[in-house]
């Protein structure tokens, strides 16, 4: 739980032309107070910003503090970015979740690295996960009269003792009472059900999705979606946990059943309400489902249904962006999670089919984490040093961003990028989405205009 007392905000950055630069706002000051009030976090901060008249106190990096009044719009926003979303500390978890990822990182790294947040304030500001076994009756009380939704909901089991075994907490068999304090409200959250074989699958995954479905009802329905995970494991997990892999056969079987229910749904609701993350087709070796299949995408940020939207944009700005032929011969290696190796086939055909232009598609597996299947943003930086290692790599690496921490220049494990290109000798060139793949695979000089290592 957060015990910190509120912190002034520190800004990070101060937009150019904002109303934050025009009243000499920096990098390393703080704001204290905006009319009389202490923001505890981002939530805070934006809703006390919507007044016209703003008393600020701020603290400079010097240490001393100056009180500004400005009059602004009601939407007009300061122009100041922060250093964290929360001034009041994050608000840990209480659980104990066998399959937690936090739990399963390689020992020895820095200390954040294993911080467990289970924040409500991150759920609504970003759409992180939270199992709501750590509110207290104020954090409830704020939910409502501040009406933070949707809020994104780690349920796993609605059956309580199921749920109480996953996440090894007496607090967590309140889930469905919690789901009717949503709808009660009008308030909103996606869920997703993260399926342990053994566990809380087969009778126990469809119990939870029916219960879960119970709440899609109405114009405002308390679960908007649901999403189907399959657990991830590395080899850094406890030993003699009670978890099995989910292989191609579990995998097949748990499709097959969710499908089912899918179609019952959208009988029912006129919407498929539950969605597989994509990672199930993946180890079943399926293809994935049609792109109407997603609707809106409400659970993209889950990897449910990324793959197919990637594919999707990769198809609308190839026919744009790649030329029949590029003057120059130029030959590449893009590297990617051995995952989806199967569902990128028919885009590294299409880039070379560009004259002069040669993609090979390396699809690696990672021996870090100790995973035979492995999606593309959990290749560790050892893994492609292992992959690459000896291979003739062409002119450059086409290196997914994902791979890379938020923000960083380096891999999950703290490889650097620059120690990559340094023992492979070859340029690497992050990309970050479909146009700049594309973009990259047809213009030399991309690479050295990114100067990324
Ligand atoms: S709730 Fe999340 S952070 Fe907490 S133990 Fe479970 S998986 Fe880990």
């Amino acid at each position: 739980m957060s015990n910190v007392s509120i912190q002034p905000a520190r800004i990070s950055k101060v937009l150019p032309d904002s109303i934050g630069s025009e009243i000499g706002c920096e990098p390393g000051d703080a704001i204290v107070s905006i009319n009389g009030v202490s923001p505890r976090d981002l939530i805070d901060y934006q809703f006390l910003c919507a007044d016209e008249i703003l008393d600020l106190e701020i603290l400079d990096a010097a240490g001393k503090t100056h009180s500004l009044e400005i009059e602004k719009d009601c939407d007009d926003d300061l122009g100041l970015e922060f250093e964290t979303a929360l001034f009041d500390g994050l608000i840990q978890c209480n659980n104990r979740c066998p399959f937690c990822f936090i739990d399963q990182q390689p020992p020895g790294k820095r200390e954040t690295l294993y911080l467990k947040d289970d924040d409500y304030r991150l759920s609504f500001l970003y759409g992180s996960y939270l199992t709501l076994t750590n509110l207290t009756a104020r954090e409830w009380e704020r939910i409502e009269r501040m009406r933070l939704s949707p809020l994104y909901v780690s349920v796993h089991a609605t059956e309580p003792e199921i749920r109480i075994q996953l996440l090894k907490n007496p607090r967590a068999g309140k889930i469905l009472e919690q789901l009717q304090w949503f709808q009660d409200r009008r308030l909103q959250v996606h869920a997703q059900v993260v399926v342990c074989p053994g566990i809380n699958d087969g009778i126990h995954l469809e119990r939870t999705l029916l219960d879960l479905a119970t709440f899609h009802a109405g114009n405002v329905p308390a679960i908007a979606s649901t999403a189907v995970v399959p657990v991830g494991l590395t080899r850094f997990r406890p030993d003699l946990d009670e978890l099995t892999a989910v292989g191609p056969e579990k995998a097949r079987e748990a499709i097959a059943q969710v499908q089912q229910l899918q179609a019952q749904f959208r009988q029912q609701f006129g919407s498929t309400f539950a969605w597989l993350a994509d990672e199930w087709f993946l180890i079943a070796q399926q293809e994935l489902p049609s792109e109407s299949h997603y609707e809106d995408y409400p659970q993209i940020g889950n990897g449910v249904g990324s793959i197919r939207q990637f594919i999707k944009q990769f198809e609308a700005a190839a026919s744009e962006i790649l030329p029949p032929a590029i003057a120059a011969p130029r030959r590449l290696s893009w590297v990617v999670g051995n995952a989806v190796e199967r569902a990128f086939q028919p885009l590294v055909r299409r880039l070379n089919a560009v004259k002069n232009l040669e993609v090979h598609l390396i699809a690696l597996n990672s021996t870090y984490w100790g995973q035979e299947i492995t999606v593309t943003g959990l290749l560790a930086g050892q893994d492609l040093l292992e992959g690459l290692a000896g291979r003739e790599l062409g002119e450059g690496i086409l290196l997914p961003s994902l791979m890379l921490k938020a923000g960083e220049r380096c891999f999950l494990d703290d490889l650097t990028v620059g120690e990559l290109t340094e023992a492979l000798q070859t340029p690497i060139i992050p990309i970050m989405g479909v146009r700049e793949l594309l973009t990259a695979c047809v213009d030399s000089e991309y690479g050295t205009k990114k100067n990324y290592s």
